[in-house]
This record gives structure tokens, sequence and C-alpha cells, in this order.
């Protein structure tokens, strides 16, 4: 076969079609209506204490820290009111060996010191003056309630949450491994370092950051419509959406705001058909999956998220290059190839290592539209495949773009199925109203016409159709651990109104003493007067 045909035969195998996208979005349905049942079921469909979306109209001075994988990012976030925000920032390294401390303690402290860091830096005045007031006044640490910080604290790890700022660590990831810590609430534990430094910032909330991009898009999101999703295609894909709290018909444990009659839940859509009723399994994703770290899960986003569309595509470029009657990045000699030359794929061409196809390519071969494909061919190049062809790259470029538009028809499915779950499109309430979705991760920011293409099939998509995804608007929103995670903050500064201060104290307390955590000071050792 030639290299045109045999591009053309697999690029049909990732086709998915109207058909096919119509039937996943009834399967999303109703495996969303599973996970507000029960627990344990693929969407595991979280509650996560948050009650209401912001609009715009908030104000006031919040904190957000985020632990991610590498780094530890402190900011705090001027809410204007007006659906405009000012952000400070700043982001340290953590050091390797805090990682892997003897206990929780360690790294905890040394995160408290970061944000003393940061507030006597950005925040000095505010910072000295909560040193003078320390405890002459009402709360428990002794500083005016009204001017402690709350803070929102994205932590992105697997945690079972309880509360709205409280949760217990699951299982370390990406590195980590302080044992110590398993089982223990985080916020607690950052609570008590921050209390021992006496600085004025309450721990309000536990982010997941699908609920920041859902309310930082909510925020800033134009006009007066409320945001529905807050999604993420990036290295995984995840979505939180606002459900109806009559809805989630499995219990719940902790405390919340009833009165909203709302709920956010955090889907973990990871994990949707992890037993293949719906998604499509060609043998690379198969192969992908069987050569992952854990095999039968996390199947629609190993379908679509960025970390491993680049996998499926190396998969397929190596089945072709392994066909001896196929010229994929080879050719017969000097004539068959436009350059004169013939093309060469370097023994240690990160082509033959797994994962050794970033996403990020498939980006620049969307991109790439110029007769020759010169931009493709030289990030090719620098893979270390000698002189491509152009139909070399014509092939690739039509590989890369059918993965692309499969997991672009796949983002849709979820995207359709929680407007649907959430009637927004029926309710005579949001007549002629948007449907305001706000979306983060580099695929859906860099990937040219991931969007488009994820309209495409929301068109087609019964109880969307056209009209409902012209009315359905997608829009780009970042910083959810920063703005997103502030105004989670805020929404808790507001549940806290209904406990008075020394109650929310004394539960944060209880939970270290529990925890068995070092005790939270009492009262600070030394007596300052106001002036
Ligand atoms: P995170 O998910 O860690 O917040 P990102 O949203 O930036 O980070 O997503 C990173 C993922 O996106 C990686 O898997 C990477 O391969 C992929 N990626 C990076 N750049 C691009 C790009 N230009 N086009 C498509 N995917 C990309
Ligand atoms: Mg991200």
């Amino acid at each position: 076969m030639t290299l045109e045909a045999e591009t053309k035969a697999v690029v049909a195998k990732f086709d998915y079609t109207d058909e096919d996208v119509n039937k996943a979005v009834k399967e999303f349905l109703r495996q969303m209506g599973e996970g507000l049942e029960k627990d344990g079921t693929s969407l595991s469909q979280i509650p996560t204490y948050v009650t209401g979306v912001p609009n715009g109209t908030e104000k006031g001075l919040y904190m957000a820290v985020d632990l991610g994988g590498t780094n530890f990012r402190v900011c705090s976030i001027h809410l204007n009111g007006d659906t405009t925000f000012n952000l400070t920032y700043s982001k340290v390294a953590i050091p390797r060996e805090l990682m892997v401390a003897k206990t929780a303690q360690e790294l905890f402290a040394f995160l408290a010191k970061q944000i003393e860091v940061f507030l006597q830096t950005h925040h000095e005045e505010h910072f000295e003056k909560h040193k003078r007031r320390r405890l002459t006044v009402s709360t428990p640490e002794g500083f005016r309630d009204e001017e402690v910080f709350r803070l929102g604290f994205t932590f992105s790890f697997p945690v079972q949450q309880i509360g709205i700022n409280k949760g217990t660590l699951i299982r370390w990831t990406k590195g980590f491994d302080i044992p110590d810590a398993i089982g223990k609430d985080v916020c607690a534990l950052l609570q008590v370092e921050i209390d021992k430094l006496h600085l004025p910032v309450r721990v309000a909330a536990l982010v997941n950051d699908t609920v920041g991009t859902l309310m930082a898009r909510s925020y800033s999101a134009p006009g007066k419509t409320s945001t529905v999703l807050g999604a993420i295609f990036g290295t995984g894909t995840n979505g939180a959406y606002v459900e109806k709290l009559e809805n989630v018909k499995k219990p719940m444990a902790g405390e919340y705001d009833k009165s909203t009659g709302l709920m956010v839940v955090n889907t973990e859509w990871g994990s949707f058909d992890n037993q293949l009723n719906v998604l499509p399994n060609t043998t690379w994703d198969i192969q992908l999956d069987k050569d992952s770290v854990n095999p039968g899960i996390q199947m629609y986003e190993k379908r679509v998220s960025g970390m491993f569309l680049g996998e499926i595509l190396r998969l397929v470029v190596l089945d072709l290059l392994k066909n001896p009657n196929i010229s994929l990045f080879k050719d017969e000699n000097s004539s068959s190839n436009d350059w004169r030359s013939t093309t060469n794929i370097g023994e240690k061409s990160s082509i033959y290592a797994q994962w050794g196809l970033d996403t990020a390519i498939m980006s620049v071969a969307a991109a790439d539209n110029t007769p020759e494909l010169v931009t493709l061919r030289q990030a090719l190049e620098a893979l270390d495949v000698y002189s491509p062809s152009l139909e070399d790259a014509q092939a690739f470029k039509a590989i890369a773009g059918a993965v692309g538009r499969r997991a672009a028809r796949l983002s849709a499915v979820a995207i359709a199925a929680v407007v649907l779950q959430t009637n927004t499109l029926t309710d005579p309430e949001n007549e002629g109203e948007p449907v305001d979705i706000g979306v983060d991760g580099s695929l859906v920011e860099h990937y040219p016409y991931f969007r488009d293409m994820i309209y495409e099939a929301l068109r087609v998509i019964e109880g969307v159709g056209e009209e409902g995804a012209k009315r359905i608007r997608i829009g780009i929103a970042k910083d959810g651990s920063g703005v997103g995670a502030a105004l989670i903050a805020l929404v808790a500064a507001g549940m806290e109104k209904s406990m008075s201060t020394a109650d929310y104290i004394g539960e944060v307390r209880s939970t270290a003493k529990a925890h068995d955590l070092t005790a939270v000071p009492e009262d600070s050792e030394e007596a300052v007067t106001e002036n």
C-alpha cells in the first residue's frame, strides 16, 4: 500500500462519527447520574462543598497558594468587584529533600515560611500592622477577624474532601513521599504552621483546580451569566460543574451551606467509561493502556489529554515505520524525495522512546498549512528525522490531525453531557442567555482549531443542535489556582459567618489534635500594644 493509502486507512480508524458522539453523550449522562447516587462508580462526582459561583461583583483581598508537583506558588488577589482583579505572584521551587521529609511538619513549615516571606515582601504595611495588633483583639490569634487574610489552598494531590477547608491526604504522587502525612487534614497541617509564625492568615478553602477554573471564569466572564462548567484539557482532563443540591443523592459528610440549593461537583471525568461501553478503542489505544502505569483506568483521559495524545500518535508512527512496505521516513532513492535527499531516522530518535512525542508537535502539525509544510518538517528534524519528505510530513500531519480531532469530539461529549445535565439550555430563566463554560490547559489554549472542532461536534448532538451550540460560550480561564482559589476562600469566608470565629478556630484546633499535630499555640508570647 502507498503511504497515502495507508494514512487514509489509519485516519479512518480515528473517526468518531456523529452517531458515536450521540451514543457517548447518553452514556456520559447515565454515568454522571450513577456517580451522584453512590460511591465507587466510574465518574466519582465528588461534592466539593462549594455551593455557589461568583458573578463578578465580589470584592476584597485574598490569598491563594498552590502546591503542585514542582513549585509552591503564593499569590494575593485583589478582587475589584467589576469582573477585574489584580494579582501579585511569587513562586519557589520545593526543595527535593522536603518532598521526602521525615515528617509532614517539615514540609508545611517551609510552606508557611514562604507565606510569611510573601507577606513581608508584598504586604508589608498590612503585615506590620497585624504584628502590632496581635493579641489585642477579637480572635484567638489576636487579629481583628476582618483583617485576617482568607487563603485558598490548591493542593494537587488526591484528597478525600470532607469540608470546604478540610480534606485528608489519600496518597502522595509526583515524587512526594512523606508517609507521616497520609490520612491527615492538609489544611490543618498548614494552619498549624501558619499559626506558629503568628501570621494573619486563615486557610479557608481547599481547592481542586477544576473548581478554581469554574470560579475564575464565573467571576471574569462578561455579563451577568454565571458559569456552569470549569474544565481542564492539559496534562490531564477533568471538569467541575454546578449541580442542583437535590440531585446529589449520596450522603455528604461535612457541613455546607444549603441555602443556595446548589453544589459544585468535581466529576473526575478522566475515568469516564473505564468499562469501554462507548469509548473508541484502536489497537494503539490498547497498546498505550497496556504500557501505562495504571491499565484500565483513566480511559477517557487516555484518549483526550495532552499527556497521552502524543503517545498515541507515536505508536501509530512506530507501526508505520516498522512496516517495510510503507515508505514513511524512508525513500527508495533521492528521486522520491522532494528535497532530493533520502530520509533517515536516527536510532536514538525520541520517536522510539515511550512518551517520546510531546503533544505540542500536534499543534505544530495542525498550524502548518504552508504548501511545503516547512515548520512541521523542521519540528520533525528536531526529533532526529533527517530530511523528511513532503509526503512524510503530510502523512504525519493527517494522522496527528485525526488523533486531535477525535480528542476534540470526545471533549465535546463531556461538555454537552454537563450542559444537558444542568438543563441550562432549556431553563426558561436562562432563555436567550449564553451557557458559559471556562476551560484551561495547553490543549485548548494552544492546539489550533481545538475549540472549533468541539463546536462542530456540539452542533450534531441531540438536545444541543445548531441553536444550542451557538449559545454555548467556551472561554479560556487561566488562574484557577490564583483568582479561582481566592474566590473559593471568599465563599468559605461567607460560610464562616454562620459559625462563630471561636467555633471555627476551635474546629481547626480539634482537627489538629485529632491528628496528633503539634499543638496550635493558645496564646502569643509577646504582648504588643497598639499605637
Ligand atoms: P498542566 O496540565 O500541568 O497544568 P498544561 O495545561 O500546560 O499543564 O498542559 C501540559 C500538557 O499539554 C502536556 O501534556 C503537553 O504535552 C501538552 N502541550 C504543551 N504544549 C502544547 C501545545 N502547544 N499543543 C498541544 N499540547 C501541548
Ligand atoms: Mg493547569
